[in-house]
């Protein structure tokens, strides 16, 4: 096992690695920015150096500070949590040739699983069911597009296949609209991800979106850990997740977990990973994969007491996974709210001094969170400043659980979502369950009429 690790991250998730270290009687190395110098996990650090000024390009994003921290640090290993450079290869690739292990997937899993035509490629070729559309990227010539469309039906969509963060997109609803839309949506990819390409898929009208935890370890074992429903989304971010996903058979969701598994023996996967779906129907159509930790891994973690983080770190070892299938138990329902510093109405961002930050507690509550009272939110990075995850034997349970918890949170000084989810947690259809990817964009329409 290692001696040192350093943590190429900030805030809730630097915390949560820092945690998983501890645990293995690791010693930790925290890079901050000037920005992050006050926070208290950057204190409760064994180690901690300063990479560089506020804007994530001179430091979170900078490899060059980063590796060489490690270098003076004697860190053996480096965890890259999510965002930044968690889905980078190349940065993957100079943290092994400097003779560090990265912690999470070999360089060349995570390049083919970011350029989207090669990942879904590599899912059809593993037995994992994708959405209906063009084989590849789209030829140049426009009969050939007009073709592929027909055969696949209006409405299309097109995607970058570079593209991330819900950018890169194009809904097609008639043939009159379609090569305008490829060729804008090739200039806008170009510009944004330095990647002209573009594929075509169906346009699902009312799907939910269902995801699969996987970890793989080097020794050819591979196990599912069930699913999250994180169909609760504002402009394609998720806003609060759940596991297990309500209504869906628990055949149907062995099925695509026992695919998601053999598809990471089958490319030779490495680490923690998650299946991003879309659900229709009944049917599930494969969209993306996550090459690393995802914010709302607690819920799985609740449900099946697993530890991610330690297992991801166990993996970068060497070791074989703690857990086989058979020994993988689901118990009950967990659900995350994570919390933005932000106008819960406008979702503006609101940094600034917390002045009073009072967390809840009591039975399944966990809080997931770098903030303190007299914490400064920068104004420079994600608004995320916290998870509140509870844990119930039902989801009834579970939403009663979430109710209090909510009601005792009391964060002074910023604005936060929490009005927002209080909101939600006593709205008949989330209390229904299984809403579509579309319903809390309607709900928010119908309470802020334009
Ligand atoms: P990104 O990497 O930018 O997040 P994804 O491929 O994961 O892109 O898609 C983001 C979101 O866009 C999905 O969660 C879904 O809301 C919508 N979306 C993507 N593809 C389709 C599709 N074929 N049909 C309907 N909605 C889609």
């Amino acid at each position: 096992m290692f001696k040192k690790i350093l943590i190429a991250n900030r805030g809730e998730i630097a915390l949560r690695v820092q945690r998983a270290c501890r645990e293995l009687g690791i010693q930790t190395v925290v890079v901050y920015s000037e920005a992050d110098r006050e926070a208290k996990y950057v204190k409760l650090a064994d180690e901690a150096v300063c990479i560089g000024p506020a804007p994530s390009a001179q430091s979170y994003l900078h490899m060059p500070a980063i590796i060489s921290a490690a270098e003076v640090t004697d860190a053996e290993a480096i965890h890259p949590g999510y965002g930044f450079l968690s889905e980078n290869a190349d940065f993957a690739e100079r943290v092994e040739k400097s003779g560090f292990a990265f912690i999470g997937p070999r360089p060349d899993s995570i390049r083919m699983m970011g350029d989207k035509v090669s990942a879904k490629q590599a899912m059809i070729r593993s037995g994992v069911p994708c959405v209906p559309g063009s084989e590849g990227a789209l030829p140049e010539d426009p009969r050939e597009i007009t073709r592929i469309a027909r055969s696949i039906g209006y409405p299309v969509i097109i995607k970058a296949a570079g593209g991330g963060g819900g950018r890169g997109m194009r809904v097609v609803h008639t043939e009159a609209a379609l090569i305008n839309a490829v060729t804008m949506t090739r200039s806008e990819a170009a510009a944004a991800f330095g990647n002209p390409a573009v594929y075509m898929e169906k346009f699902l009208l009312q799907p939910r979106h269902i995801e699969i935890q996987v970890l793989a370890d080097t020794h050819g074992g591979a196990v599912w850990l069930g699913e999250r429903d994180c169909s609760m989304q504002r402009r394609h971010q998720k806003v609060l997740e759940e596991a297990p996903a309500p209504g869906i058979p628990r055949r149907l969701i062995e099925r695509i977990g026992a695919r998601c598994a053999d598809a990471c023996k089958k490319i030779g996967y490495r680490g923690a990973g998650t299946f991003e779906f879309l659900y229709e129907n009944g049917e599930f159509y494969f969209i993306e994969m996550n090459t690393r930790v995802q914010v709302e891994h607690p819920v799985t973690e609740f449900i099946t007491g697993v530890d991610i983080v330690v297992e991801q770190i166990r993996i970068a070892a060497g070791e074989k996974l703690s857990v086989r299938q058979r020994g993988v138990q689901f118990n009950g329902h967990a659900i995350e709210c994570r919390i933005n510093a932000e106008d819960p109405y406008k979702f503006t961002p609101s940094p600034g001094r917390i002045t009073v930050w009072h967390v809840p507690g009591g039975p399944g509550v966990r809080v997931d969170s770098h903030a303190y009272a007299n914490y400064f939110v920068p104004p420079n990075y994600d608004s995320m400043i916290g998870k509140i995850i509870v844990h119930g034997a039902t989801r009834e349970q579970a939403i009663a659980r979430m109710r209090i918890a909510l009601s005792e949170m009391v964060v002074d000084g910023i604005l936060t979502n929490i009005p927002l989810h209080r909101e939600l947690m006593v709205d008949a259809r989330f209390i229904e369950g299984g809403t579509s990817i579309h319903y809390l964009e309607e709900y928010l329409a119908a309470r802020h009429p334009a």
